[in-house]
């Protein structure tokens, strides 16, 4: 019989293992919504050592409703998109993201340090007293308990003690190598993709100047990746040949040679090299992302290797998902099926967005005439490529698939599934702001006091999208006059006001 500490409270509702991104964002949407929740993490501080850079405008669309839009602008600096070269560092295909457009409201892409970003949705997340934190918490093992609820085992790596606590919902955040997953019974499938890759992260006050995107350098014998994340720090991977390791460059001497192209004439004396670390970029994801009131978010439920900058940002989208949901179930607001369509929505989403991680890492790395041919007819041609142009660069992602939350039908109903814009609204206020964590209907068609009752009475907004104003036009061009727009952003269902108004979910 273990010595157990039960602690001063022994129960929650949410119990979330991870407090790494995924873990922290999800902590915080349920906060929003006061619910309680406890979140365990092995470590007492953020994992130290940069990992991700670069995130996209929707996935800053989460942060900003997270609560950090701003602060997250002040550690962050718009990219320019895209550069596939060959093996001279010629142009072979580029993907511009303009820095001033924003369908979004934001940059579509961001460049950034992960372990300053992690801090600061730390920092944030003490503004929500409903979720307590808890971090040097070793989750040692977990099991079932009736009624659907989790038992969680912990040592509280300080002192040694063992405790448990009782939860009714338990979502793993706990990253590649999750425990949660193997609790649930759940294995990765293998998308037949590993490499071992090199990541070098140097300070340099001296600006290299350089193209402000990301450099993919197209070489089947070293493929290489460079950008400037903030205005010292710059990060190059390349990829690792058979027999070598980190250690072999662990040395700004051994390194030079790999990144001499981009450092022109600067001396090693201004060189700072921050981190040289080996990771196996690897294309996973988990065959089920659920089990009872157990869920995987993040790199639990799916791993994408990081050539379009999208891996964390898909255990945001995970978050963001699901949190509203078992909000709405937890305060009885929302049937517990809808808790169904977070798996169906979010697995072919991160299995889409894999797929083109994947066709870039081919497009940099394959070998023999089937690379060569990738590389010097198919490169150029990528921008023409339906979705592929606007997926790896200007971030309009897949719509999520149908189900009970996403009510596609043919012709006026295509929007369903796909993000409203955060456009600028006639109240002075973007999309985002005006909706808050509702859902909200948005028409056309000027609605009458009893349209607005019904829906006010369901705890939604409902906003009128006058002619000519940027909401009005996307309405038009899909051929519907209203759509419901979940608390994720998401259109849930497009047709005419009066059938929304009936339609839109008490939440
Ligand atoms: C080189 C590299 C570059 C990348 N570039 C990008 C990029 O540009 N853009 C992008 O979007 N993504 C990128 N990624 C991916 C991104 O870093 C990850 O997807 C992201 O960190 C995953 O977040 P997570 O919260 O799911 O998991 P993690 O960040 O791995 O967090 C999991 C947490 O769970 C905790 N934990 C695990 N087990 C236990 C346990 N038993 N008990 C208690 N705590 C536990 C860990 O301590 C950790 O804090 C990159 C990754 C790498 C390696």
């Amino acid at each position: 019989m273990e010595d157990v500490v039960m602690g001063a409270q022994n129960h929650y509702p949410v119990v979330i293992v991870g407090a790494g991104p995924a873990g922290i964002a999800a902590a915080t949407l349920l906060g929003q919504y006061g619910i309680e929740c406890l979140i365990l993490d092995r470590w007492a501080d953020v994992y130290p050592q940069p990992r991700a850079v670069h995130l996209d405008d929707e996935v800053y669309r989460i942060v900003e409703r997270l609560g950090v839009g701003e602060e997250f602008a002040s550690i962050s600096r718009p990219g320019l998109g895209l550069r596939l070269l060959d093996t001279t560092r010629g142009l072979l295909a580029e993907f511009h993201r303009d820095p001033t457009r924003s369908r979004h409201g934001h940059p579509e892409s961001n460049m950034f340090d992960q372990p300053e970003f992690e801090a600061l949705l730390r920092r944030n997340l003490k503004r929500h007293p409903s979720v307590t934190l808890r971090g040097d918490s070793e989750v040692t093992g977990m099991s079932d308990l009736a009624g659907g609820r989790t038992r969680v085992s912990f040592t509280d790596r300080g002192d040694g003690s063992q405790h448990v606590v009782d939860c009714d919902y338990l979502l793993g955040c706990d990253g590649a190598n999750s425990m949660v997953r193997r609790h649930i019974g759940a294995t990765m499938r293998d998308l037949r993709f590993e490499q071992r890759w090199l990541v070098v992260d140097v300070d340099s006050a001296v600006d290299l100047h350089q193209w402000g995107g990301v450099h993919q350098l197209c070489d089947p014998r070293r493929a290489g990746t460079f950008m400037q994340v903030k205005d010292s720090r710059y990060r190059w991977e390349f990829r690792l040949l058979p027999g070598e390791s980190a250690g072999d460059f662990a040395t700004l001497p051994a390194l030079r040679p790999l990144i001499a192209p981009w450092l022109g004439a600067v001396p090693d004396a201004d060189l700072r090299v921050i981190r040289v670390a080996e990771y196996t970029f690897r294309a996973q994801v988990a065959d089920r992302w659920r089990r009872g009131n157990i869920f995987l978010l993040g790199d639990a439920a799916h791993l994408t290797p990081p050539f379009i900058g999208q891996g964390m940002g898909a255990g945001l989208r995970d978050a963001m998902n699901l949190s509203w949901k078992l909000a709405g179930v937890l305060r009885g607001r929302l049937p517990r099926d809808v808790l169904d369509t977070y798996q169906k929505e979010r697995k072919p989403h991160a299995r889409s967005m894999i797929g083109l991680a994947l066709i870039v890492g081919y497009s940099m790395t394959a070998g023999g005439r089937a690379g060569a041919a990738v590389r010097r007819v198919i490169a150029p041609r990528m921008h023409r490529i339906p979705g592929l142009a606007t997926t790896v660069t200007a971030s309009g992602t897949p719509p999520l698939s149908r189900g009970a939350l996403v009510q596609r039908r043919f012709g006026r109903g295509q929007l369903a599934g796909s993000l409203c814009p955060n456009a600028m609204t006639d109240t002075g206020r973007r999309v985002d702001s005006l909706f808050g964590n509702g859902f909200a209907v948005v028409t056309t068609v000027e609605p009458d006091p009893g349209d607005r009752a019904m829906v006010e009475g369901r705890g939604a907004l409902l906003h009128y999208a006058a002619p000519g104003t940027v909401l009005a036009d996307w309405l038009h061009r899909a051929g519907t006059p209203a759509a419901i727009v979940r608390p994720d952003h998401t259109v849930m269902r497009a047709g005419s006001l009066r059938e929304l108004c009936r339609a839109v979910p008490a939440f």
